[in-house]
């Protein structure tokens, strides 16, 4: 594939980093990811759950059906582009907390066209308690996050589109109104897809980009059945055979490493929902994961053009949902970028800028 010209700069090769830099390579832009490597980022350790519906309220998650379509297509386009396997449609099982629940269920059922996602009230899966029912959440699905980050990877590094790297801001100059240059490379433009790490950047500090960590247990269990995720409180994931991930807890900390009160909370979300005496005898943590999400006040993602340092974007504030958002925002932010087609208002950067210090753009 010829790359032509029109150079961009992508910092940060999580899930934002990482599918807009997909889009670019399907359309023939000239671009550079870069990442540290290190692999603290969110994206690899995340559930990877798509789900179109609030667990809360059963409402449709925002947007939801136009971005699970985008990411369906996106997930099975890219297994094959790099030749593997991460993309799995599953259904839920949302066991009820109360009676009063399924008089809600079978109303957000009804509502609009609500029933691409919403199936009838169901018999709770096999060793499930759920004494008040449950219903089926249809067309979610699960990204296997650590596949899916290593083969995009791998297939970035390989076309020498990855530098693992750290993006130091000091060597970032702007020589003119058309061009960056970092160190001594010429760029068109830099997209900054840092996730929570947007706060040490200069020119984005003024994000509200707020770290919401999350815990999650990687479990074995012989006899519970991998055919559908199982919610109540918490999400029971399966990972093919045995595995499952358990998850997540919802901490506004900034402690690293998880927490004696994160596993147990988890442990006994699991031990709520799954019936005791089998759990007993075959459950086991056979790992832990922690993360940051990258949230935003107002919850939704961020997206575009510095206001004053033009040629500066931002693809940030992925939040909880990150899986679910992720392709169709990049294809969003790509039409913006190079189709100057105009921004949701309600993803603008723009709806934050008064917040920086400097405000000649006002
Ligand atoms: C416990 C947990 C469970 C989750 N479960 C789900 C789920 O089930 N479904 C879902 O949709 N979402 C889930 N999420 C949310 C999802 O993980 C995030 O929305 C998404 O991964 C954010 O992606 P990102 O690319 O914005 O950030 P990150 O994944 O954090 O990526 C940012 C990258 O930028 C790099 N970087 C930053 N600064 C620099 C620099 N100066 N130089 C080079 N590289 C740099 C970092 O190293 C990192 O690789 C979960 C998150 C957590 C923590």
């Amino acid at each position: 594939m010829t790359l032509l010209s029109n150079r961009t700069l992508i910092v940060g090769g999580g899930l934002a980093g990482t599918t807009l830099a997909f889009r670019l390579w399907q359309n023939q832009k000239s671009f550079v990811l870069m990442d540290t490597g290190a692999g603290k980022l969110s994206s690899a350790v995340a559930s990877g759950l798509i789900n179109p519906v609030v667990v809360k309220h059963f409402g449709l998650s925002w947007m939801a059906k136009r971005l699970v379509p985008e990411a369906v297509k996106m997930y099975q386009n890219l297994e094959e582009i790099t030749s593997s396997k991460f993309f799995h449609p599953l259904n839920i099982f949302r066991s009820f907390h109360q009676p009063e629940d399924i008089l809600l269920w079978n109303r957000r059922r009804n509502e609009e066209d609500n029933t691409r996602f919403f199936m009838e009230e169901a018999p709770a899966p096999p060793l499930t308690l759920s004494p008040f029912g449950g219903g089926i959440i249809k067309n979610a699905a699960r990204v296997d996050v650590e596949v899916f980050m290593q083969k995009t990877r791998k297939f970035l590094l390989d076309k020498n589109l990855l530098r693992s790297e750290k993006f130091d801001y000091t060597n970032l100059q702007q020589p003119s109104q058309s061009e960056w240059l970092y160190m001594d490379e010429k760029f068109e433009r830099v997209v900054f897809c840092q996730g929570i790490q947007s706060a040490e950047n200069p020119w984005f500090q003024w994000l509200p980009v707020n770290p919401l960590k999350g815990q999650l247990l990687k479990v074995n269990h012989p006899f519970l059945s991998n055919q559908q995720a199982i919610s109540r409180k918490i999400f029971i994931l399966p990972q093919g055979g045995q595995s499952f991930k358990v998850g997540a807890t919802y901490e506004h900390s900034r402690e690293e490493g998880n927490t004696r009160e994160g596993i147990e909370q988890l442990t006994s979300g699991f031990k709520e929902l799954i019936r005791g005496e089998e759990e007993d005898a075959g459950f086991e943590i056979t790992e832990t994961y922690y993360g940051f999400r990258p949230t935003i006040p107002d919850r939704r993602p961020v997206l575009g053009e510095h206001p004053i340092n033009k040629g500066l974007y931002v693809f940030n504030g992925l939040g909880s949902k990150g899986y679910m958002l992720a392709p169709w925002f990049s294809e969003h932010l790509y039409n913006h970028i190079f189709e100057g087609k105009p921004l949701m208002e309600e993803v603008s950067v723009l709806r934050y800028a008064k917040r920086m210090e400097n405000r000649n753009f006002d």
